[in-house]
C-alpha cells in the first residue's frame, strides 16, 4: 500500500506530466502555423510520450491501493518567438521535471518505499534522455542560426521522428 504522502506526491507529478503533454501540445500547434511540420511532428510525439509518463504513474498508484485525483491543469503558454526559443523553454521544462522527479525519489527514499524506488528509476533515467534530446536539437538549432536552409533540414531531419512506446511490465 501507498502512503499518503506519496500518493499525493505522485498525484501532483501525475498533474505535471499531463501539463507536459498540454505544454507540448500547444508547442507543436504553434509549429504548425509557422509551417514547420517536422518541428509540430516532434512535439506531436512527444505529447505522446508525455500521457504515457502520467499513465505510468496513475497505473502505479492504482496499482499499490492508492487513489488518483485529477487536478486542474494550469494553461500553457500560446505564443513563441521561433523555433530556438522554443526548444530552450522545451529543455527547460525538462530539467524542472527532472528536479521534480528527483524530489519524488527523494521522498520514496525517505518513506522506505522500494517499490516507488524502483518504479522511479526508470524515471530518473528517461529524464536523462529528455533532457538530452532537447539539449541536442538546442544546439543544432544554434548551429544553423535558428533559421534559412538548416531550418527547413532540420525540420525534414525531426519529420522522421516516430513513437516507439516502451515494453509495457
Ligand atoms: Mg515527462
Amino acid at each position: 500500500m501507498i502512503s499518503q504522502k506519496l500518493q499525493d506526491a505522485y498525484n501532483q507529478q501525475i498533474n505535471r506530466e499531463l501539463f507536459s503533454e498540454y505544454l507540448y501540445l500547444s508547442m507543436a500547434a504553434y509549429f504548425n502555423s509557422a509551417g514547420l511540420k517536422g518541428f509540430e511532428n516532434f512535439f506531436l510525439i512527444q505529447v505522446r510520450e508525455e500521457r504515457l509518463h502520467a499513465m505510468k504513474m496513475y497505473q502505479f498508484v492504482n496499482d499499490r491501493g492508492g487513489r488518483v485525483y485529477l487536478k486542474a491543469l494550469e494553461a500553457p503558454e500560446t505564443e513563441f518567438k521561433n523555433a530556438l526559443e522554443t526548444f530552450e523553454k522545451a529543455y527547460g521544462h525538462e530539467k524542472l521535471v527532472s528536479r521534480l522527479i528527483n524530489d519524488l525519489m527523494d521522498l520514496a527514499i525517505r518513506e522506505n518505499d522500494h517499490a516507488a524506488k524502483s518504479h522511479l528509476n526508470w524515471f530518473v533515467e528517461e529524464q536523462v534522455e529528455e533532457e538530452s534530446t532537447m539539449e541536442t536539437i538546442v544546439n543544432k538549432l544554434k548551429l544553423i542560426g535558428g533559421e534559412g536552409h538548416g531550418l527547413l533540414m532540420l525540420d525534414n531531419e525531426l519529420a522522421q521522428r516516430v513513437f516507439t512506446p516502451p515494453p509495457v511490465k
